[in-house]
């Protein structure tokens, strides 16, 4: 049984804390793409964790977490993290790396910040991890597989040395900065090929036999449907495909092995970067919101800087839990709009005059205002619920308003940070 565990908006819609608690009764948890460029954070009885590359899954000394060969592994970024939670007194499970992995590489990290500073003020808002140069190089057949590090020394310097021809002729030409020296980077890979090492095997082989035997396999996507380089902002996106469908084939798995796909819908929206943002809200009102969102306030793990905060997005979020093949919702965060006396909800977009429900694309989307409505809050504090039934009639009213829209069962429901802050309901579709 495969089980993905996605985001139907921009990301940080609360996956990490969902495969978490999921992961208590799984055996494996694998990440399939993106890198150290997002965070999740996770609040359980080891204490509150921003894991960036690390699956979700570790706290579970007999659950195999897996990095899958469609991520960008950042092996400093990977090190650190399994020591800082080793630190906290977390027993660790087997993590295995896949052999065909590629690495985020020290230039990448220095080439996304040239990038964006050339760009000024039209830049992609990125975090500056490394991401964009690494899959570029990935797809122009110029990155480095894990597996490249157990290469004889010559063939592996030889490599380096061709790709860096090309990367000191970028930096010098075109970012005004000095070349990098291949012994410097192959000195580094050296390093990283003792510390990676134990961690390094075919990981499709394991998860095949893992599949065969029909152990609970969990894929736990990164970022949101809206953040897919195909289906999403163009070009205000990632770089790695942020749907189910992707989780085959960046982790290694039969596409016919997915049976539910689970998407992370949050109760309010959230976004990082730049691009279109329909539902956005600004000042004060944004203030509030941001204050009161996620566990201590919508700010970015991996940067910290404030989230970009919008109301909720039907057009948006039923478009993504579309894209992503959505089988079921967990709807997070709702705990945080008990402050509100009226819930505005984006319901439409009006593009040139025109009511649109279907959301499109991006030189269209950059038109759109939104169409509010507005639904009466419950003014009280959820998060010591732990029945459905026990939520206030209006939490529950706005919970079947997005269920309507979504068009798709929502199975739980988010009323806190915490694992156990997780209510089953049973759908009304
Ligand atoms: P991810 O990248 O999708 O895992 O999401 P993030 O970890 O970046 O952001 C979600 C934030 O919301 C984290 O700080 C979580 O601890 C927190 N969170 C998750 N579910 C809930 C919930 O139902 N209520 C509250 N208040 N916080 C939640």
């Amino acid at each position: 049984m495969v089980r993905a565990i996605v985001g139907a908006n921009w990301g940080d819609e609360g996956k990490g804390k969902l495969t978490d608690a999921l992961a208590a009764t799984a055996d494996v948890v694998v990440r399939y793409q993106g890198g150290a460029n997002a965070g999740h954070t996770i609040i359980n009885e080891f204490g509150k964790f921003a894991l960036h590359t690390l699956p979700s899954g570790i706290f579970h000394p007999d659950v195999t977490n897996i990095i899958g060969p469609g991520v960008a592994l950042d092996i400093p970024k990977f090190m650190a993290e399994l020591a800082a939670v080793r630190a906290q007194d977390v027993v660790l499970p087997h993590i295995l790396v896949s052999d065909r992995a590629q690495m985020v590489m020290p230039y990448h990290i220095d080439l996304d910040r040239y990038q964006e500073e050339h760009l000024g003020g039209r830049s992609y808002g990125s975090t500056k991890s490394g991401i964009s140069p690494f899959y570029a190089d990935k797809y122009a057949k110029k990155g480095f597989q894990v597996s490249e590090l157990f290469l004889p020394e010559e063939k592996l310097r030889a490599r380096l040395e061709t790709v860096l021809e090309e990367k000191n002729i970028i930096l010098k030409h075109l970012y005004g900065k000095d070349p990098i020296d291949p012994d410097t980077i192959f000195d580094t890979l050296m390093d990283w090929r003792d510390q990676i090492a134990p961690h390094v095997t075919d990981v499709g082989v394991f998860l095949d036999r893992a599949w065969r035997d029909g152990q609970e396999i969990l894929l736990e996507g990164q970022l949101g449907a809206l953040k897919d380089p195909d289906h999403g902002i163009y070009p205000m996106v990632t770089s790695s495909s942020t749907l189910a469908a992707f989780g085959a084939i960046g982790a290694g798995l039969p596409p016919y092995a997915i049976q539910q796909i689970t998407a992370v819908v949050k109760a309010y929206s959230s976004a990082v970067g730049a691009g279109a943002f329909v539902s956005e809200i600004f000042g004060e009102e944004a203030d509030e919101l941001r204050r009161r969102g996620g566990d201590a306030g919508e700010f970015g793990a991996t940067t910290g800087r404030p989230r970009r905060m919008g109301w909720f997005d039907c057009v948006a979020s039923r478009y993504g839990c579309r894209i992503q093949g959505a089988t079921d919702v967990v709807l997070t965060i709702v705990d945080a709009l008990g402050y509100l006396d009226e819930i505005p909800v984006c319901v439409a977009y009006e593009i040139d005059g025109e009511i649109v429900r279907n959301f499109p694309v991006t030189t269209r989307l950059e038109r759109a205002k939104p169409v509010l409505q507005n639904f009466p809050g419950w003014r009280c504090d959820i998060r010591s619920i732990r029945r459905y039934e026990d939520l206030p009639e209006a939490c529950r009213n706005y919970v079947d308003f997005i269920e309507q829209e979504l068009g798709v069962p929502i199975t739980l429901v988010g009323n806190g940070p915490g694992r156990e802050q997780l209510i089953p309901r049973t759908s009304r579709l």
